[in-house]
């Protein structure tokens, strides 16, 4: 089998194009969207998301503004910075991006933010909300997943609704921000739902987990962790990882965490990195900046 390489570029132009049409309907009322992010220290990966926040918000006309605070920054300033950002009425959505340096409190901070302007759903309220099936906000990284496969399955001429409900979705990865929010979306659509973590490859279980999934999600961090052998044939495998790696010719370059080559041969469909996920993972970011926007409105 040679999988379908799912085009998330192309997707991400689609999804880019809806969220112009609800800004225009936001400036036609006289809203001008505002969306602020955090980095902590120096993390490659983070800075490079940083950037590409940046670069989405000025294509879509998004107020952006970005605040770097030094790694040594200590608790109560990051707090502030948040809590600032929180009553700032030019700011619609708020992102702390991840991760944080170790000496800090992440659980503290995320309970900083404005929960109304908490766009990735990481303050306990939200991440309550979305646990109960009732988000505020889906944030952007396992939207963007649920995103891109419901697309290929309309591609496909499957109905969602029955194929999530005869599917196990797979998750590789528990993270905050991607792999619990994902399991809680694979579990409102009623699949089969399997959860790995770190664990799973130290008690050597991780393939004979992964292979359960029709579906399966990868958010570990880890370059090539999944090989073929970790794949059913035949499964949809979506590839969240973005992990910085050096060439022999000392140049750093962004890959997953599934050896896209080889889990081809297996899978029916794969997401590439870069190039999959992650543009429309950004644009989602911004959809939840409008709609946080648009929420304000109403109230
Ligand atoms: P994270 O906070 O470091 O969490 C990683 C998760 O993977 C943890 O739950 C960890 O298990 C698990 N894990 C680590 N090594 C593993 C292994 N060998 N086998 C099985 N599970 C393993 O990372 P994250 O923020 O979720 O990000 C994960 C990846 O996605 C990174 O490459 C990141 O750059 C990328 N990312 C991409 C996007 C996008 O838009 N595409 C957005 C966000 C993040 P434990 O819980 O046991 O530690």
């Amino acid at each position: 089998m040679t999988a379908d390489v799912i085009d998330g570029r192309a997707v991400a132009k689609q999804l880019a194009d809806e969220v112009r049409g609800e800004l225009a309907e936001l400036a036609a009322r006289g809203v001008t969207c505002g969306l602020a992010t955090v980095l902590v220290g120096t993390d490659y990966a983070a800075a490079a998301y940083e950037r590409r926040l940046r670069t989405e918000a000025d294509e879509l006309g998004i107020t952006y503004r970005h605040y770097f605070l030094g790694a040594d920054s200590e608790q109560h300033t990051v707090e502030r910075v948040v809590r600032d950002l929180g009553a700032d009425p030019a700011v619609h959505g708020v992102l702390v991006l991840r991760p944080l340096p170790a000496h800090l409190d992440e659980g503290r901070i995320f309970q900083a933010l404005e929960p109304a302007k908490d766009i990735e759903s990481v303050h306990p309220e939200n991440a309550g909300l979305l646990a109960l099936g009732t988000p505020r906000f889906v944030p952007s990284t396992p939207a963007a997943v649920f995103h891109v496969l419901d697309g290929w399955l309309a591609e496909q001429e499957l109905d969602p609704v029955e194929f999530y409900r005869r599917s196990t979705i797979a998750v590789v990865g528990r993270s905050s921000n991607v792999g619990r929010p994902a399991v809680s979306l694979a579990f409102q659509r009623q699949a089969v739902v399997v959860s790995c973590d770190e664990w799973a490859s130290r008690t050597d279980r991780l393939a004979a987990q992964t292979r359960l999934g029709d579906v399966l999600i990868v958010a570990a961090g880890v370059p090539g962790l999944i090989r073929a052998e970790h794949v059913a044939p035949g499964a949809i495998v979506l590839d969240v990882g973005i992990n910085p790696v050096t060439g022999d010719d000392g140049r750093v370059r962004l890959v997953g965490d599934v050896a896209l080559d080889e889990v081809a041969e297996v899978a029916r469909a794969v997401t590439p990195v870069p190039g999959g996920i992650g543009p429309v993972t950004d644009v989602w970011l911004m959809r939840n900046t409008a709609a946080a926007a648009a929420a304000r409105l109403r109230t």
